[in-house]
């Protein structure tokens, strides 16, 4: 009830959102729509480019795509999105660099009267955002928690079980709701005493790691190992992606240890062997063609003058001043079991899931 409830509200904002809207806004086929996109720090962004080319071109329209720089990063970004909206673009694709800091520039865009949609990462703080794309944010928390229990259960019959626990950027709007998710899984584990930190560290101020860089995460790692893990073993890591989960087991390595049941997110093609031959435990598949596919069918739909079929998701999509109307997506658990049959769609991931076997 509370699902259909949540879908029916979705239905009503949608639909008062959209009506204001194609008043307003034009995105004519064969114009250009722009897409900006963060830095390259995780292999989900390089393959975005790619995708978006081939969707916005087999639907119609023209690419206008650019990475923020690795320094200088938001400025960068900022520069990207005025530009667009000063050149003209019909429509706004963006993944933030720091969701918090693009309230001047959708302003602007909104101002020119043309769409914003946030993609992946949610645009924080500001009612100029229209739409939001993404997978199940806080579902692939959830799934990155029951993984790391299965993972530490099929390790080890019963606990304690000594774990520690890593978050994303405190600039990503994402990367809270992974943590929050996970935590809805691991707290109540936390107090029963089936789970200990024994570093302590347990709220997302003590775990995030500053701009997702996996050398954060080793250095982080490698700290709490030498003043914590000195006689005791650590048996499991909340990784919140596979990039963080390879500098983790990284860490683990260079001081020594078994390495412990590390979680991921991206099905990067680094880690798929890795979870193939039991280093790392789970990672998650959010296929980027079909993220950058939903993106491009809702600015087709805009392009109709149609609306766009969203849903209102407090939990994962509130940015502080409105629930961002979304399509969201659903992340898939990816372990050695399932890898085969949950890469079929892709003949990459796929080949490397086999050669694993
Ligand atoms: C994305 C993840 C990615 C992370 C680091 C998040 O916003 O949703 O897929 O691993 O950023 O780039």
């Amino acid at each position: 009830a509370a699902l259909a409830a949540l879908t029916l509200t979705g239905c009503s904002t949608a639909r008062s959102a959209s009506s204001s809207s194609s008043s307003s806004v034009s995105v004519p086929k064969g114009s250009t729509i722009g897409v900006a996109l963060p830095a390259k720090t995780s292999q989900n962004w390089v393959l975005a480019k790619a995708a978006f080319e081939a969707s916005l071109a087999k639907a119609g329209f023209k690419a206008d795509v650019q990475y923020a720089a690795a320094t200088n990063t938001v400025p960068d970004q900022q520069n990207q999105i005025s530009g667009m909206v000063t050149k003209g673009d019909k429509a706004i694709i963006i993944a933030a660099q720091d969701g918090s800091q693009l309230g001047t520039q959708v302003k602007q865009a909104k101002a020119a009267g043309i769409p914003v949609i946030a993609w992946d990462r949610n645009i924080t703080g500001t009612a100029d955002v229209d739409y939001y794309v993404a997978f199940n944010n806080y579902k692939v928390g959830q799934l990155q928690g029951q993984a790391l229990l299965d993972g530490l259960k099929a390790k080890k019959a019963s606990g304690p079980y000594n774990v520690e626990l890593f978050a994303g950027a405190s600039t990503d709007a994402n990367a809270p709701v992974f943590f929050n998710g996970a935590m809805s899984v691991l707290q109540p584990k936390i107090d029963d005493g089936t789970l200990k930190v024994l570093s302590g560290q347990t709220t997302f101020k003590q775990v995030n790691t500053d701009g997702w860089l996996a050398q954060n995460a080793q250095t982080r790692m490698s700290n709490i190992l030498q003043a914590n893990y000195g006689t005791a073993t650590l048996d499991g890591v909340l990784s919140p992606n596979d990039t963080l989960g390879r500098a983790i087991i990284q860490a683990n390595q260079t001081a020594g240890k078994t390495v412990p049941v590390v979680t991921g997110q991206d099905s990067e093609t680094a880690s798929i062997p890795l979870i193939m031959n039991g280093t790392q435990y789970s990672t998650i598949y959010k296929d980027t063609s079909v993220e950058a596919q939903a993106a491009v069918d809702l600015v087709s739909t805009l392009s109709k003058g149609d609306k766009p079929k969203t849903v209102l998701d407090k939990k994962n999509n509130y940015n502080g001043v409105k629930t961002v109307p979304a399509v969201e997506l659903t992340p898939v658990l990816v372990t050695k079991e399932n890898a085969v049959s949950a890469y079929a769609n892709n003949p990459t991931l796929e080949a490397l899931a086999k050669a694993g076997q």
